[in-house]
């Protein structure tokens, strides 16, 4: 019975998500004539998506919460900028067949939903076609044929858009289809739901990822301490007690995180609900993000002081994508990113 409810829980909320910038800001008490105009403009580019439980980790009456920036379309974007283009990690290139990735020598990306439980503004994403590039259930014997033509694959990542909006049912089915091959020993989620709807994890998922043969390493998306609420770190922390990897990559974001303080902070309550830092990302230079953009020097100075502030295993590591390289690029000590 309980989680029959949880996952009516979890399903209803992504039914009920916020995508109306005056709602969104009447919730908040920021009834700012400026502030909806500009977020009522770039909503059409990239709609505003945002859910309840999310935004109640705001504080009210702040129109610089960390969190809101994060998700509130802004007249901003609208700016073009030299370098910031819609697809700059080349990814339309590397698509080889629909839903797949495959850039990373042992590691293969599958893209099973192009939904997202929330925009992020900042996302490379915003404009990627994914609808035209979802993998069909006849697909998979496409997909299959390409991985046992590729045995240096060892690990699937689903990433989306977010795996995690899908159905545990749907989740079953390919996390099954992928067990039937040998050669596959790691399956890797990136999924930012957890953080936006902690009670995502509820008893179905953390029993099907316990159980499957498959090495379980869950990276989650959370670039601000103050996304990590009890609820939250006490639903990640069950996978932990599963022998599940919980892993945390963040964006490093003007305005948002750009403080070795509040990145210390995030590093110290990941740990607590038993998360390791994995990565922290350089903004990607997509069309519409050039106000998240902190320069090289700022960056640098940031991360200098995280590194003096931490232990070596809270420290995430400092990297960019670069289109057509053969791996993130680590960046730290480099002068010019
Ligand atoms: C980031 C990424 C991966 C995973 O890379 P790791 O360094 O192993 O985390 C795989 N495929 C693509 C396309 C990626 O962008
Ligand atoms: S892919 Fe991740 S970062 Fe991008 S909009 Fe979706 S949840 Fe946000």
């Amino acid at each position: 019975m309980t989680y029959l409810y949880q996952e009516q829980n979890w399903q209803s909320q992504m039914s009920d998500l916020i995508t109306s910038p005056a709602e969104l800001l009447n919730i908040l008490e920021l009834s700012v004539d400026d502030l909806l105009s500009g977020a009522l403009l770039a909503s059409e580019q990239f709609k505003l998506r945002v859910p309840r439980a999310f935004v109640r980790k705001m504080q009210v009456g702040n129109a610089f919460d960390p969190l809101l920036l994060q998700i509130l379309p802004h007249h901003l974007e609208l700016e073009e900028h030299q370098g910031f283009i819609t697809d700059p990690l080349g990814e339309e290139q590397a698509n080889q067949l629909p839903g797949v990735l495959h850039k990373y020598k042992s590691r293969f990306l599958l893209t099973l939903t192009g939904a997202c439980a929330v925009h992020c503004r900042y996302c490379f994403r915003r404009h990627f076609p994914y609808q035209e590039n979802l993998p069909k259930s006849e697909d998979w014997l496409k997909i299959k044929d390409y991985l046992e033509a590729h045995p240096e694959i060892n690990e699937v990542i689903l990433s989306g858009g977010d795996p995690l909006t899908l159905s545990n049912r749907k989740l079953a089915l390919w996390i099954e289809r992928l067990t039937t091959l040998n050669q596959i020993k790691i399956l890797r989620i990136h999924s930012r739901v957890p953080i936006v709807i902690p009670e995502r994890i509820d008893e179905e998922l953390v029993s099907l990822l316990k159980n499957s043969r498959l090495r379980v390493i869950l990276v989650v998306h959370s670039n601000h301490p103050a996304e990590l609420d009890d609820l939250t770190c006490s639903k990640l922390s069950q996978l932990a007690k599963h022998n599940i990897l919980v892993l945390n990559q963040a964006v490093l974001l003007k305005g948002v995180n750009d403080s070795a303080q509040i990145l210390v902070e995030l590093s110290h309550r990941l740990f607590e609900a038993q998360i390791l830092p994995y990565y922290l990302h350089v903004l990607d230079k997509v069309k519409g993000a050039h106000h998240f953009d902190l320069g090289t020097e700022k960056i640098n100075e940031i991360y200098t002081e995280v590194l003096a502030s931490l232990p070596g295993y809270l420290v995430p590591k400092l990297v960019r994508e670069i289109a057509g390289e053969n791996n993130k690029t680590p960046l730290f000590g480099v002068t010019t990113f």
